[in-house]
């Protein structure tokens, strides 16, 4: 949802709680973006917690011995790099946005 200043309430209150996820922070990721190897991944969920913007997501897609497969949600993610750091299998690699191919 784009909003010009002109709508942009009065010091900027939010009227409507649990809005944020209609903005694509994602777009501030200026540098890199995590992969997840799903053959390394254990489903450990480190990272669905510790994620600051809640853009690890748990898809009911059964991936080998698993019942669900773990995705990064690019809309949100702001490229922070933390879950690649606590990934206790180092199954998250932050990736040259320009080397990602979709
Ligand atoms: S922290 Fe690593 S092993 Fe654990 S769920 Fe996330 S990607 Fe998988
Ligand atoms: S890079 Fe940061 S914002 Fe993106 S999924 Fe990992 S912890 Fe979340």
């Amino acid at each position: 949802m784009k909003l010009s200043w002109r709508k942009t309430p009065i010091a900027g209150i939010i009227f409507e709680p649990g809005s944020s996820a209609e903005y694509r922070t994602g777009d501030w990721r200026i540098e890199k973006k995590p992969i997840i190897n799903q053959d390394k991944c254990i489903r450990c969920l480190i990272c669905w917690i510790i994620c600051p913007d809640v853009s690890i997501n748990r898809l009911q897609k059964p991936y080998g011995k698993y019942e669900e497969t773990i995705e990064v949600d690019y809309y949100h993610c702001k490229g922070c790099g933390i879950c690649s750091a606590e990934c206790p299998v180092k199954a998250i690699e932050m990736v040259e946005e320009s080397r990602v191919v979709a």
